[in-house]
């Protein structure tokens, strides 16, 4: 049990994420970082891909081919003095709802870009994410093992794509068969890659720039290369403000490869001397507005995502909970704001890399696993008072909606009880057409179609069968309530209910929605929603 003040503790607290175009090396990043913060003794190669990686989170790919105790969604590992939380985010290539919910856990991420192919879509899509939520970004190049693009080129493309000053602490020597190793350019001295015939840990310790040690790593040539590059990009880049980088204007830049663990140290130093601890959270208490601080006594949090037991015979879910403030120990009372529901969290669930500890005590920035027959759902607050909300975490309008039928009838009640499950779960959305007994499920990508359709046979025995829908669209409604009641009695066929009772008015098409903007300029029609 820590003796240290919240305040102390969170501020020792370093909680981020990985943002990466699929491939670009994150579940490798992943692992070495772990083996970086000695949270794992090996790091083997990530190989041996199924079918079904994209389905499943990398951390259960890492688990499965390690056999290494990883529990889902945050990996907590202490290093150097600090407390690191890597969050996972699925790997897939569709865009989740729940990849966006998971950041909105995070204080920090790293941006991994593969050294060959730069920012890509993904990475683009989840960068905005994280823009728009002020979380500051560490950019890590990876596969400078394999020919890479110019680094000019790289942060050229950081400046033009995301708008944001690139700010490199190191400077690549060559990239490929020719790969050096990289000039720390705030010490000024040589991180010598090794070749790649190496088993990749035992890269030489840095020397010094100048020295006459240098001639064993580099020839004359790539020695003046490295010199005139490193001057240059000086003289271009501005150099590494952490205020800036702070307010999301400024990325420091580190370049390295996963695979031979070269340069992870690096970035893990750097996140620890430059990624923030929890800050203070925007909330409500009591109704009135103010900013929940990590060293407030009261532990307050809020609840980020739902997964599902890993044990396909339990319907336990468990709840992450990221902490926003306070001491919370074991055994612990918190309430639900919005039902009042009080809740012992006797079996907080802690994600320790290295040993499967129970935590006796966390605080801000941590993140809990709470057992639970689904009494918590995504966006819920909880505190000791029940007095405190967090502003919600947003559902997103779906992008594909389709309809969802059971082969065997008699088990139609069942599948009620299961997609309600998988709804409050943040899997996918539920819609309940006024007219008509079928449902329509709503998710932001193909995949989430598969991967429900997977879990509804595993877990609750369910053979379905998606059909297409005649929706394109789905809309939450807002207004006055006279408003709303003229327009849902007209659209009657259009109208459904999702899993909180709200209406949703599901449309044709885009242009439909447009029409009945118009129509009805009193009615707003809104693509996300909070839960109130
Ligand atoms: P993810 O899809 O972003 O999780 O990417 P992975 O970590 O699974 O990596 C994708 C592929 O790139 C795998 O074959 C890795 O072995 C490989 N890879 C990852 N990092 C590096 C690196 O630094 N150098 C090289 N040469 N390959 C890498």
């Amino acid at each position: 049990m820590s003796s240290n003040s919240p305040a102390a503790e969170a501020a020792r607290r370093r909680t981020f994420a990985i943002i990466s175009h699929p491939d670009a090396g994150k579940t490798t990043l992943t692992e070495n970082l772990l083996l970086a913060g000695g949270a794992i003794r090996a790091a083997g190669q990530v190989r041996a891909r199924g079918e079904n990686r994209r389905t499943r989170s990398d951390w259960m790919k890492i688990e499965r081919e390690r056999g290494i105790s990883v529990s889902a969604s945050v990996m907590t590992f202490d290093h150097d003095g600090l407390m690191f939380n890597l969050l996972d985010t699925p790997g897939h290539e569709d865009f989740s709802e729940d990849t966006y919910r998971t950041l909105t856990a995070a204080d920090a991420a790293v941006m991994v870009l593969d050294a060959a192919k730069g920012i890509e879509p993904q990475t683009l899509k989840l960068f905005e994410v994280c823009r728009l939520r002020d979380i500051p970004i560490v950019t890590f190049i990876n596969k400078m093992d394999r020919e890479a693009q110019d680094p000019f080129a790289l942060l050229d493309e950081i400046a033009s794509k995301l708008a944001l000053d690139p700010a490199p602490l190191y400077w690549p020597a060559g990239s490929g068969g020719r790969f050096k190793g990289m000039l720390d350019l705030r010490r000024n001295r040589f991180l010598p890659f090794a070749k790649p015939s190496a088993d990749g840990h035992g890269h030489p310790g840095p020397v010094a720039f100048q020295s006459n040690a240098i001639v064993t790593h580099l020839d004359p040539d790539e020695q003046g290369e490295l010199e005139e590059g490193a001057m240059l990009v000086q003289e271009a880049a501005k150099p590494f403000d952490p205020q800036s980088f702070l307010e999301g204007h400024m990325t420091p830049v580190f370049f390295g490869s996963a695979l031979r663990h070269f340069g992870v140290d690096q970035l893990l130093e750097g996140l620890g001397a430059y990624a923030p601890p929890p800050k203070a959270v925007a909330a409500a208490r009591g109704g009135e507005g103010t900013h929940i601080a990590p060293g407030e006594k009261e532990v307050t949090g809020f609840v980020f995502k739902v997964q599902a037991n890993m044990d396909p015979n339990h319907r336990d879910r468990i709840a992450f909970l990221k902490l926003c403030s306070g001491r919370f120990t074991r055994g612990m009372k918190l309430k639900v704001q919005n039902t009042g529901r009080q809740l012992s969290v006797n079996a907080p669930v802690m994600f320790f890399a290295s040993d499967r500890e129970l935590a006796e005590d966390a605080f801000a920035g941590d993140v809990i696993g709470i057992p639970n027959h689904g009494v918590l759902r995504v966006g819920d607050s909880l505190s000791e008072t029940g007095t405190v909300r967090f502003a919600g975490l947003p559902n997103f309008a779906p992008e594909i909606l389709q309809r969802v039928r059971v082969k065997d009838p008699l088990k139609a009640k069942h599948l009620k009880k299961a997609l309600e499950g998988l709804a409050e779960e943040g899997v996918t959305q539920l819609f309940r057409p006024q007219m008509g007994a079928d449902f329509i499920v709503g998710a932001v990508g193909q995949l989430q179609f598969e991967v429900m359709a997977d879990r509804l046979a595993n877990e609750y025995a369910l053979e379905v069968i998606f059909e297409p829908s005649p929706y394109a669209e789905a809309r939450w409604l807002g207004g006055e309530k006279a408003d709303l009641e003229d327009f849902m009695g007209k659209h009657r066929s259009a109208m459904a209910t999702d899993i909180d009772e709200q209406p949703v008015f599901l449309a044709k098409s885009a242009w439909e929605i447009g029409y009945v903007s118009e129509r009805y300029p009193k009615v707003r029609f809104e693509r996300t929603k909070e839960r109130a």
